[in-house]
């Protein structure tokens, strides 16, 4: 089955909204095994949307549309599909019952422009709005079936999950279902050719890699009848994939790095304090995102300058002297103070060149060192790092996780 999608708004046309309505019906029409060949947006003007809908209807069987059902006069969707499908507008009484209904639970005054709202297609599915005024609806039409939707995204998206979705699942004969493989430190291109001979098995379920910063994803894909077969198919090329990248895959689908970070502290009990320079704070603001992490996280501070590494961890003047505020020893120093002084479990230090300034040819921008120290030891990394000062912070940000990620799997 194809579809389309078509967002109407003058504002989106204006860049002064973002299209998230079509992103989120393609994420949810793909799983559902539907093809969309085309997105469009047009504004709020009945030729130009009229254009739109009938060539829509010539490519694609289902046709949705979000946007313009408001109450005032640009909104015309409604009135545009009426007369392309020449289906007549009737008023629905139960929407308009609903609308009052919601006015006067927010105690305001309805507005006679409200009543437009509930002018339907005649003989259409009609969806109610549970958050919002304007009801949706669906109308079958020859071989077409158009879906007209409200353009705020909470209300949209509430509709299509409570209607939309089954409506079209009952009419699509399979699904696609997907599972999310999480890669961190290893690139894109090393990855292929460790799994190249997956990725070329281009057969159900094919494996597709998406490189992000510091990461890359790896999505498996499975076109079946339900849920259950889907994962069955998925099952053993997961197995084979975890079999050759072990550790260096630390996530599914939607996780983060500070989730499974954050995670692992939890059910090992175990304390975490962070001295932070050149990522500013941004490591625990990412580990302070994640609920529950109170009972695990101890301490964060920001030492910038060499005197609070000196006062606050008690790194020596001595090694800054000689070696650098950015340099192995002193992240050691920072991490083996941070968790003495703080008593914390295990100790994790950032300091780094984040530039665009302040690079030698000795220590260049994007040079980052991550201390570590644990009740028993202490390590270091090192990471060569390229891009903007954005780029670099949350990287070394990253890396800082996985290194306490990797630790906290060997216990
Ligand atoms: P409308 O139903 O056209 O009156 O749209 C109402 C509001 O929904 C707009 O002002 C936007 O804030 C939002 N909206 C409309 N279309 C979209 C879209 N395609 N993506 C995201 N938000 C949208
Ligand atoms: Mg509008």
């Amino acid at each position: 089955m194809k579809a389309e999608i078509i967002a109407v708004g003058t504002e989106l046309l204006l860049g002064q909204i973002l299209n998230t309505n079509a992103q989120y019906l393609s994420v949810q029409l793909s799983q559902l095994g539907i093809d969309v060949f085309f997105q469009t947006v047009v504004g709020d003007n009945a030729m130009r949307l009229e254009e739109t809908v009938r060539t829509a209807l010539q490519r694609a069987e289902v046709v949705i549309l979000t946007g313009g059902l408001g109450p005032t006069k640009d909104d015309l969707t409604k009135e545009t599909v009426a007369k392309i499908l020449d289906i007549p507008l009737k008023l629905h009484q139960e929407s308009l019952d609903r609308i009052k209904g919601y006015f006067e639970k927010m105690c305001r005054p309805m507005s006679s422009n409200n009543e437009k709202q509930a002018m339907l297609p005649e003989g259409c599915i009609v969806l109610p709005n549970d958050v919002g005024t304007a009801p949706g609806c669906i109308v079958e039409k020859d071989k077409n079936i158009v879906i007209l939707l409200p353009g705020p995204p909470n209300e949209m998206q509430l509709m299509f999950k409570q209607h939309v979705y089954p409506y079209l699942r009952s009419r699509s004969p399979f699904i696609i279902y997907s599972k999310v493989l999480r890669v961190f430190g290893t690139g894109e291109a090393s990855l292929a050719e460790e799994l190249m001979d997956i990725f070329e098995n281009q057969t159900n379920p094919p494996v597709t890699p998406y490189a992000k910063q510091g990461e890359v994803t790896l999505r498996i894909t499975a076109k079946a009848e339900n849920e259950e077969e889907a994962k069955k198919l998925i099952e053993p090329l997961e197995q084979e994939i975890r079999k050759r990248l072990g550790k260096r895959i630390y996530g599914i689908d939607e996780e983060s790095l500070e989730q499974v970070v954050a995670r692992l502290l939890m059910e090992q009990k175990k304390t975490l304090a962070t001295a932070e320079s050149c990522t500013g704070g941004l490591l625990a603001q990412k580990i302070t995102s994640i609920p529950g992490i109170s009972q695990c996280f101890n301490t964060g501070v920001i030492t910038y300058s060499n005197e609070s590494k000196v006062k606050l961890l008690g790194v020596l003047q001595e090694t800054l002297d000689k070696f650098g505020a950015v340099s192995h020893q002193t992240a050691l120093e920072m991490a083996e103070g941070i968790r003495n002084r703080y008593k914390a479990d295990i100790g994790i230090a950032i300091t780094g060149i984040a530039g665009p300034g302040g690079g030698t040819s000795k220590k260049p921008v994007g040079l980052v060192y991550i201390g570590m120290a644990v009740p028993d030891k202490s390590w270091y990394q090192e990471l060569h790092l390229s891009g903007t000062r954005e780029r670099i912070r949350n990287l070394s940000t990253m890396y800082a996780l996985d290194m306490i990620r990797l630790y906290l799997l060997e216990q």
